[in-house]
């Protein structure tokens, strides 16, 4: 196979021989968690860098040729570029990586992750939120670990929608059309230079899928596009938007997904030796490779074992709505092909997948992933309880605690969102390879020495960063005219930064509750507007296109943030992605979370914000369950029983009492150099304990030791 296209050659081209391997570096996502390469590019043009929200691809297509020629013969820039290539060219070869060092030979064939949705840089806009950065994050992981690694998921020619909120506050969806030129994004060609194309049978026609690929560090991502000439207009929109469309077009893209997937890792002629399926989307992979295996000559009941014995899967969702699930008649209109193939009769086809739900019994792709898988894990601990409730109806001659659903907590990649100032100051106190052992609780002792005020001073730079970018999205936004005046207000321009400020931001579902903070208006104001203790607030988030109630919120939200009686002191972020994610858990002081127990099932952003010494405020529901521990943050606790509004009631008032008792006085409690000591040793706790347990590191090794490598021996 060949990846070289026309535009990652015109790069090439476009750069004196003596920094041309600037291409490969930009045809490597390695390059978005490391520093140094991020600083190169930084330096080539920071202008463009900025302009192009980071994206080395597009700066390098667009850029004066003065300015690399310029650059080709600057030592500090040749110094700089020569380490950078050295550090990537030793990273990615085999190096010294945990992988292959503790699983010698565990893994002949790969590990296939299959995801609707990848987050790795914003820049490549197909993903969503939480699922799609964790699986971004999962990536990029098992590249630092050495875990041999290939996703499978989609290109969205219009990706997710980019979210505009108006003067009335009711959120509109943007879709840009994604220009693959501008993205790393590289065609798999055959032997003749042609683009690979898998073909998936879809109701009566086939429908085609050409294959991308994304190297991402050691690892790469095979992406499948159904926006081809040969394919009928309704099939090229396919995988033109993410989670769009109706029930036709969801299946439809879970075909492709599944069954595509399966046949796309054969035309790169991999043999992977286990499936991770993340989230019930990618569900009919199992059906495919039971196909594939029951031709083969194996009994359906053989290929099943088998299937089962390679198979992982990972739910994430604790509301049962959230669940994938098509009627008979839909799954008979697109998979009608596949009893026979599978030598299974109507009925018993139907069975795979049936799960008596609320509405009757319907094809629930969560219920299929989880007969044919023998690994399954919910992603926290909570969660894994919540799930093995839900799903007890699969298993009802075992009592409850005994489904069979694990759990592995959620983790993030933590070269992903910790960096700069921080950065800096590890390396000058804990080590200088910090980020090479950083799961190991021990090197975070070191927290201790460093001081109070240094750790203080870092903050205040990161705050004052997210300060300005906030500042400087409004002022464009305005000076383009696509803002009017009374938005700039709620845009966060005024916002203080010596006020004590916290995050809110994530999607706009019913059950996050953005609007509990509002439920005592003349209480919330006395604690913004207090004279001497300022507190202020930032929300982001998007709600799904089609979900009016979370649309409702946000107008709700906004509508506070344009409010003069708030002062300016709540603020919404439009168009909340991973850039703007980054900002925010590096720059606000406290990070809330108020989800509606048990419905968050893990919650990573409060993950990224903790490690960044931010801590949180939150229900004790997902992953803050068990990251809480008295020290580094603070808990709303369960009301164990009354109904949702005596529940809101209660997290409420409690919410509002933390602010008022604990939260307000331990940051403006401050030494005589205006350190507010004892806040900064609840920020050193957050560190301590997110970072060597709440990184992608410690899950991506769990799902490694627990999943990966005893699925791998159901290969042989
Ligand atoms: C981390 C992240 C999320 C997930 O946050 P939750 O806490 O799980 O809601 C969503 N969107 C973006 C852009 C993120 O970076």
């Amino acid at each position: 196979m060949q990846y070289a296209d026309s535009c990652s050659i015109k790069v090439r081209e476009k750069l004196p021989p003596r920094i041309e391997r600037l291409t490969d570096l930009a045809y490597n996502m390695w390059w978005s968690w490391h520093q140094e390469a991020r600083d190169l590019f930084k330096m080539l043009d920071y202008a463009h860098w900025r302009s192009t929200n980071h994206n080395p691809v597009r700066m390098l297509l667009e850029i004066e040729p003065e300015l690399v020629q310029a650059a080709a013969q600057d030592p500090l820039f040749l110094r700089h570029y020569d380490a950078v290539m050295l550090t990537f060219d030793r990273d990615l070869g085999n190096g010294h990586l945990w992988f292959p060092k503790a699983h010698p030979d565990a893994l002949p064939g790969p590990v296939a992750y299959f995801s609707a949705e990848f987050g790795v840089h914003q820049s490549l806009p197909v993903y969503s939120g939480g699922l799609g950065v964790l699986a971004g994050d999962h990536i990029k992981e098992a590249s630092d670990l050495g875990v041999p690694f290939v996703g499978v998921g989609f290109i969205y020619s219009q990706g997710y929608f980019r979210q505009r909120i108006p003067s009335h506050g009711w959120q509109e969806a943007v879709y840009p059309q994604l220009k693959t030129e501008y993205t790393p994004l590289l065609p798999i060609l055959d032997g003749e230079g042609r683009q690979v194309r898998v073909r998936v049978r879809l109701v009566g026609q086939e429908v085609q899928a050409a294959l991308w690929r994304l190297n991402v560090g050691r690892a790469y991502l095979c992406l499948m596009d159904t926006d081809v000439e040969e394919n009928a207009p309704w099939d090229r929109g396919l995988s033109a938007r993410l989670y769009g469309g109706d029930r036709e077009m969801r299946i439809s893209q879970e075909v492709v997904l599944g069954i595509g997937g399966v046949q796309a890792l054969r035309a790169l002629g991999l043999e992977p030796h286990v499936w991770h399926m993340n989230e019930g989307h990618s569900a009919f992979v199992v059906l495919e490779r039971m196909r594939e295996l029951v031709e083969k000559g194996l009994s359906f009941e053989e290929a099943a074992e088998k299937v089962r014995a390679t198979t992982v899967f990972t739910t994430h969702t604790p509301v049962p709505a959230g669940h994938d699930a098509f009627s008979f008649s839909l799954v008979e209109k697109y998979l009608r092909h596949y009893w026979d193939l599978l030598g299974l009769t109507r009925e018993q086809f139907l069975e795979l997948g049936r799960y008596d739900g609320p509405e009757g019994p319907r094809f629930n792709m969560t219920a299929l992933a989880l007969r044919f898988s023998d690994y399954r894990n919910g992603v926290s601990r909570l969660h894994g309880e919540v799930s093995r409730r839900m799903w007890h109806s699969l298993w009802p001659e075992r009592p409850e605690d005994r489904v069979p659903i694990d759990h592995i907590t959620n983790g993030v990649h933590l070269p992903s969102w910790i960096y700069g100032a921080l950065g800096r100051l590890f390396d000058k106190y804990l080590r200088s390879d910090w980020r090479a052992i950083h799961d190991d609780p021990t090197l975070w002792e070191r927290l201790d020495e460093i001081p109070a005020r240094e750790l203080w001073a870092v903050h205040q730079e990161q705050k004052r960063k997210m300060m300005g970018f906030i500042r400087e999205r409004a002022r464009r936004r305005r000076i383009s005219g696509e803002m009017d005046p009374d938005q700039v207000l709620a845009a966060g321009a005024f916002l203080d930064p010596e006020a004590l400020t916290i995050g809110f931001a994530r999607r706009f579902a019913t059950y996050k509750r953005a609007t509990l903070l509002f439920r005592d208006l003349e209480r919330l104001k006395r604690i913004i507007h207090n004279l001497h203790r300022p507190v202020q607030f930032i929300f982001a988030g998007k709600a799904h296109p089609a979900d009016e109630a979370g649309k409702l919120l946000i107008q709700q939200v906004y509508g506070m943030a344009k409010d003069p009686a708030m002062g300016g002191r709540i603020a919404f972020v439009e168009d909340y992605d991973m850039h703007v994610a980054r900002y925010l858990v590096q720059g606000v002081d406290l990070w809330l979370n108020t989800p509606r127990r048990p419905y968050e099932a893990s919650g990573t952003s409060g993950q990224k914000a903790a490690m960044n010494g931010v801590p949180s405020l939150s229900v004790l529901d997902g992953w803050w369950a068990e990251g809480y521990d008295g020290k580094n943050g603070w808990a709303i606790p369960p009301l164990e029983d009354g109904g949702q509004d005596a529940q809101d009631a209660h997290d409420a008032e409690f919410l509002y009492r933390l602010l008022e008792e604990e939260v307000v006085p331990l940051f403006y409690s401050r030494d005589a150099d205006g350190v507010p000591r004892g806040w900064v040793e609840v920020m050193k706790e957050a560190i301590r304990i997110a970072a060597p347990s709440f990184c992608a590191r410690r899950m991506v090794k769990e799902y490694t030791t627990r999943f990966y490598v005893p699925a791998a021996r159901g290969e042989e």
